[in-house]
């Protein structure tokens, strides 16, 4: 115990921990006052189609940028957000802004939007969604919800019960992150799951470990049995696209054709992203 150590060291400890406490306090009170001061706002990065270079969907992804913090990333917030309970009007937000500024996208083109566990779980989360669609005019077929398996995991009925109801109004399920988590193979077949996005991990050393693809190539082939699209998250280079092109993967997203970007930006990707990719992965010549 720090105390045994001596007075002296025992005062820097708890210094330590009330200074830890402090940051964590402010952090969570500015969080708080981010959406009412109009801090938090959405980029969308395309999904594009390994077939044939289109895009096919924009991920929404939340970007809070505070005036004596500057940017911070989601990845340091969100799970701050969630402690707190925050992340259910956040995210709230987030569906609605995502389906208001998609519903201005041609129509053949989708958004997809993260929800934490926690937001899942809440009573009239369906509801939710479906006041978004209603309140915007999106239409459901337009809209992606990204979940990890970790919602799997308790409260199995309500959750089978949520995903059929939003299943049966249109709606897409994405299992997020795949392959870091809980995975296992039996939820594939058991809950109503339309897309699995495979996590950047195993995407990024796909040209170097065998191991890596191997699980990309099991993920693939079980995805494709069940009728699952596949999304390979992370995608940085052209040898990477080509391997996963070659295992008919469905789509990529990633800094390779384009990180995440303002919503005013949105049909300017959707004209360049197929040139692009073009001209990365030309289409095999037919042989003489
Ligand atoms: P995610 O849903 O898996 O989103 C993909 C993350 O990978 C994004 O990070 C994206 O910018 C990043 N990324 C995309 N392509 C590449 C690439 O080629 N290389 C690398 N190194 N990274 C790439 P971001 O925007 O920092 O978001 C991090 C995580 O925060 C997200 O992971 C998601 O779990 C969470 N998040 C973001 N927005 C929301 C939101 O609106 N609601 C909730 N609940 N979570 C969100
Ligand atoms: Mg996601
Ligand atoms: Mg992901
Ligand atoms: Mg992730």
């Amino acid at each position: 115990r720090a105390k045994a150590k001596g007075k002296g060291s025992f005062y820097v400890f708890e210094n330590d921990l009330e200074v830890t406490q402090r940051a964590r306090r402010e952090l969570e009170a500015d969080i708080k006052l981010a959406i009412e001061r109009n801090e938090l706002t959405l980029h969308y990065q395309p999904l594009t189609s390994l077939r044939d270079g289109r895009v096919v969907c924009f991920e929404a992804l939340l970007r809070w940028s505070n005036p004596s913090r500057g940017f911070v990333s989601p990845t340091e917030f969100i799970p701050v957000a969630e402690a707190t309970g925050m992340i259910v009007a956040i995210g709230r937000h987030v569906l609605r802004q995502a389906c208001r500024e998609a519903a201005r996208w041609p129509r053949h083109i989708r958004v997809a939007v993260n929800i934490s566990p926690i937001q899942f779980r809440t009573t009239g989360f369906v509801q939710d969604i479906a006041e978004a669609l209603a309140a915007t005019g999106l239409d459901p077929d337009r809209l992606e919800i990204e979940i990890t398996e970790s919602v799997f995991l308790d409260k199995t009925a309500i959750t089978m019960t949520n995903l059929n109801e939003l299943r049966g109004m249109g709606i897409r399920i994405a299992l997020d992150d795949f392959g870091t988590g809980y995975s296992s193979l039996s939820y594939l077949a058991k809950f109503p799951v339309d897309k699995i996005k495979i996590d950047r991990s195993f995407v990024r050393d796909i040209n170097a470990s065998d191991q890596s693809l191997a699980v990309i190539e099991a993920i693939l082939a079980i995805a494709q049995k069940l009728s699952i699209s596949v999304t390979a998250e992370g995608v940085e280079t052209v040898e990477q696209a080509r391997i996963l092109k070659a295992r008919n993967c469905n789509d990529i997203q990633g800094y390779l054709l384009s990180p995440a970007r303002p919503a005013a930006e949105i049909l300017e990707i959707i004209e360049r992203i197929p040139q692009d990719f073009g001209r990365l992965l030309p289409p095999e010549m037919p042989r003489a």
